[in-house]
């Protein structure tokens, strides 16, 4: 059984456009998943839906069986306890979700006094336990928000994300926030807790090169849908789906110097969930688009071995190889 597994999930916000349209995603535990797109295709929403954090009103389908077990038809109190332990949300901007009037250490040691029916000193010690896991000195549990980094904050708020022992750790753009070197520390951070405790990590970026760098395998979403999923490096170096290619193009290649200096792009903004392009999503932007593409949607189907992408050139009737239409290739 998977760790995680999330079946036709779609997310409807109230008035009336879809911002996750049918994805199908797994993850094993020990593995990490990293969730790529523009902004604007449902990474958030993806994220959120998995503990049903979406305003009211909003409507989920599908299924996110987490152990098997599905969260989104799970009584409240079942669902209360796995927010606190099952799964974790380590959020962009972590001083915004810090309380800014409180000691860091009494914030990370709620969840165990509450949850793990610690005893005060129990819990301070876990809470020094947790701060120096992720490379801080006990004695910064006195501090305040204010008085930290934010590289400083971004760890605290891996700590609190650690501290009921969840089994499942959703990173939603943990590091946008930091500068380059801060968020390199960050990433190597939750790399090595995910790998030393067997948890499960779903890493969100608009940064294709930072996922692929982090995580075994990707998903590249584009408007609300994946359309493409495999092997990290592989989706990174060599995707299938055009959409795939041309974000993997916008983002400097790891040890190419050139390649910094010259980021190919994608012209066009991604569309409005309450817009939707007819057919594919992407036919309007796309560089190998078919006359086709503008009345059929693909489903994501296997593309070589543990790759799926959804694109007719690449699994439908029309696949043909498109090397040469390789968007901005000069
Ligand atoms: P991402 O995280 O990939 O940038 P989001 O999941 O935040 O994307 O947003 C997906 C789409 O859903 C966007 O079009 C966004 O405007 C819309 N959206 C996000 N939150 C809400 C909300 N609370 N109510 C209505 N629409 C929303
Ligand atoms: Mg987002």
């Amino acid at each position: 059984m998977s760790l995680l597994d999330v079946r036709g999930l779609t997310v409807t916000y109230a008035g009336g456009a879809a911002a996750v349209r049918g994805v199908d995603l797994r993850l094993e535990a020990g593995r990490t998943l990293g969730l790529a797109g523009e902004s604007g295709c449902g990474k958030s929403t993806l994220a959120l839906a998995l503990l049903r954090l979406l305003p009211a009103g909003t409507r989920i389908t599908g299924e996110v069986l987490l152990d098997g077990e599905d969260v989104l038809t799970m009584r409240w109190g079942r669902l209360r306890a796995v927010r606190w332990a099952g799964v974790s949300l380590v959020f962009q901007g972590a001083m915004h979700s810090l309380n800014p009037v409180r000691r860091v250490g009494d914030q990370i040691a709620e969840p165990i006094l509450l949850h793990h029916g610690a005893t005060p000193a129990g819990a301070r010690r876990r809470t020094g336990e947790l701060l120096e896991q992720v490379g801080l000195p006990a004695a910064r549990a006195d501090a305040h928000p204010h008085e930290l980094s934010g590289g400083q904050r971004q760890r605290v708020m891996i700590a609190m994300a650690l501290a009921c022992e969840p089994r499942l750790i959703v990173a939603d753009e943990p590091t946008t926030a930091l500068d380059v070197m801060v968020q390199a520390q960050i990433l190597r951070l939750i790399e090595r807790l995910v790998a030393e405790r067997d948890l499960g990590l779903i890493m969100i970026s608009h940064d294709l090169a930072v996922l692929a760098a982090t995580c075994d395998r990707l998903a590249v979403m584009y408007a609300g849908r994946v359309v493409e999923e495999g092997p990290a490096r592989q989706v990174y170096e060599d995707a299938r789906h055009p959409y795939a290619r041309a974000l993997s193009a916008a983002f400097p290649r790891i040890g190419d110097p050139a390649s910094r200096f010259a980021p190919r792009g994608l012209a066009g903004d991604p569309p409005d969930p309450a817009a939707l392009p007819s057919g594919c999503a992407f036919h309007p932007r796309c560089p190998v688009v078919l006359e086709s593409c503008a009345t059929r949607d693909q489903e994501l189907r296997a593309a070589g071995a543990g790759r799926r992408a959804a694109c007719v050139r690449v699994t439908g009737p029309a696949a043909e190889p498109f090397e040469e239409a390789r968007p901005g290739t000069p």
